[in-house]
């Protein structure tokens, strides 16, 4: 079965410069730059019929392009710090977004996501980074990093069966207009 996931792409020069926040913290496991991404709505691993039927659902929607803004690097996980992320602001037009690709997903048959939906792109994922240490990081790096792009599309990608993680493969477009 597929595992899904909905996203906007982060373009190739934006992802580089999000990649100087690299390095600088033990127990960081990197991503790739070409596996950046801004996670909308996660399906997870679905039959052909239900990855179908979101497909066609998703070719509904009709967005206009918006500006994607960063704010700064940020851990998720509390005192178990799990990944290392950087924000996006929730500005209105993402979360519009977002909320309707929920509504179609539930449309398709799919259970209704119970967690808040907190845009950002995943840097590293931690093992045995102690908060201190992530503090630390966090205080050198702080602060939004002033950078934008602007979103023209949005787009399926599927993960590894089952267990996730990328290579991300791109399954499907859908422009923003
Ligand atoms: P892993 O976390 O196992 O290294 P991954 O997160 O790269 O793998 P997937 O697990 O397929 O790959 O997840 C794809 C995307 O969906 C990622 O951005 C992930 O953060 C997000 N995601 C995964 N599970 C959920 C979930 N239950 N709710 C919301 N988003 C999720
Ligand atoms: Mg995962």
């Amino acid at each position: 079965m597929p595992r899904l996931f909905t996203a906007i792409e982060v373009p190739e020069e934006v992802g580089l410069i999000l990649s100087g926040y690299r390095g600088g913290l033990s127990g960081a496991r990197w991503i790739d730059v070409e596996n950046y991404h801004i996670t909308l709505r996660f399906l997870g691993d679905v039959d052909e019929e239900t990855a179908q039927e979101a497909a066609y659902l998703l070719g509904k929607v009709r967005r206009a392009p918006f500006e994607v803004t960063f704010e700064g690097p940020d851990a998720f996980g509390g005192a178990r710090p799990r990944s290392l992320i950087v924000k996006v602001a929730p500005t209105p037009a993402l979360i519009e977004l977002q909320a309707e690709h929920e509504r179609l997903m539930r449309r398709a048959g799919l259970a209704a996501e119970s967690r808040k939906f907190t845009p950002h792109v995943t840097l590293a994922r931690l093992r045995d980074a102690s908060p201190r240490a992530v503090a630390d990081y966090l205080g050198l790096r702080g602060g939004p990093p002033g950078l934008s792009f602007r979103a023209e599309q949005f787009v399926i990608y599927s993960s590894r069966d089952s267990v996730g993680g990328g290579p991300y493969v791109l399954e499907a477009a859908y422009p923003l207009r």
